[in-house]
């Protein structure tokens, strides 16, 4: 379903998000996650749709893992609008971003630096070397999960804001150079709990804020994710 919605209360301003990134902490990324940037930038630009399947999978991901950990304790799920277990796209065109949210499982500060900063499975560590030194890259990276940074293929930035039952709202922001920024939110919580990824949009990929196109994309990517997936778009 599409609907069309304000979206002042979404995402930061410019001078906020100016803000956020001179008070944040800055942190280098791994080696390896440059690498990866750089085979995905360099094989993948001809596919670059493929973003919006890997963090519509990752929120799926995250829906999952709060859901299972709630049959056991079910308070964890919160109460009202947080208990809803879904995926929220917004089209926010006047200011060229795209914004996805879940009410998964939500990263605390730790695990932000420790899931987008850094490559800890062996496995991918070995793809990338593989893929590094091969002319089949290409092919290579087509069969493998790409994952969260393949959203590079599209935004020039993101904002990534984060709430777990388990710390305070954070705020990740990176420009895809070497080095990212975390934040407390100054806002406070006003997710919940669950992560927005706001993906300040490229100017050659501009079609990503066409109504039709996330919502074809949707339609062929939603068939797998058992959450239900509401599109968005802002007023003009
Ligand atoms: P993968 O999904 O294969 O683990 P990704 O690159 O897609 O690799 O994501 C890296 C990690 O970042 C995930 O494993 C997860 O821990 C974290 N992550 C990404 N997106 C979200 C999200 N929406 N909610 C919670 N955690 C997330
Ligand atoms: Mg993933």
């Amino acid at each position: 379903s599409v609907a069309t919605v304000n979206l002042e209360s979404d995402g930061y301003t410019a001078a906020e998000a100016k803000l956020i990134e001179e008070k944040g902490e800055k942190f280098t990324f791994q080696t390896e996650v440059n690498k990866l940037m750089n085979i995905i930038i360099n094989s993948l630009y001809s596919k670059k749709e493929i973003f919006l399947r890997e963090l519509v999978s990752n929120a799926s991901d995250a829906l999952d893992k709060i859901r299972f950990l709630a049959l056991t304790n079910a308070d964890l799920l919160g109460e009202g609008e947080q208990s809803n277990l879904d995926i929220h796209i917004k089209i926010d065109k006047a200011n060229n971003v795209l914004h996805i949210t879940d009410k998964g499982i939500g990263m605390t500060k730790e695990e932000l630096v420790k899931n987008l900063g850094t490559i800890a499975q062996s496995g991918t560590k070995e793809f990338i070397k593989k893929v590094s030194d091969s002319a089949e890259s290409s092919n290579l990276i087509g069969q493998f999960g790409v994952g969260f940074y393949s959203l590079f293929l599209v935004a020039d930035s993101v904002v990534v804001t984060s709430k777990s039952n388990d710390d305070d709202q954070y705020v990740w922001t990176s420009d895809s150079q070497s080095s990212y920024t975390i934040a407390k939110d100054p806002k406070g919580n006003t997710l919940g709990r669950g992560t927005r990824i706001s993906l300040h949009i490229k100017d050659d990929s501009k079609e990503f804020l066409d109504q039709q196109v996330i919502k074809q994309l949707v339609k062929k990517y939603s068939q797998f994710i058992n959450f239900p997936i509401y599109l968005y778009v802002s007023e003009e």
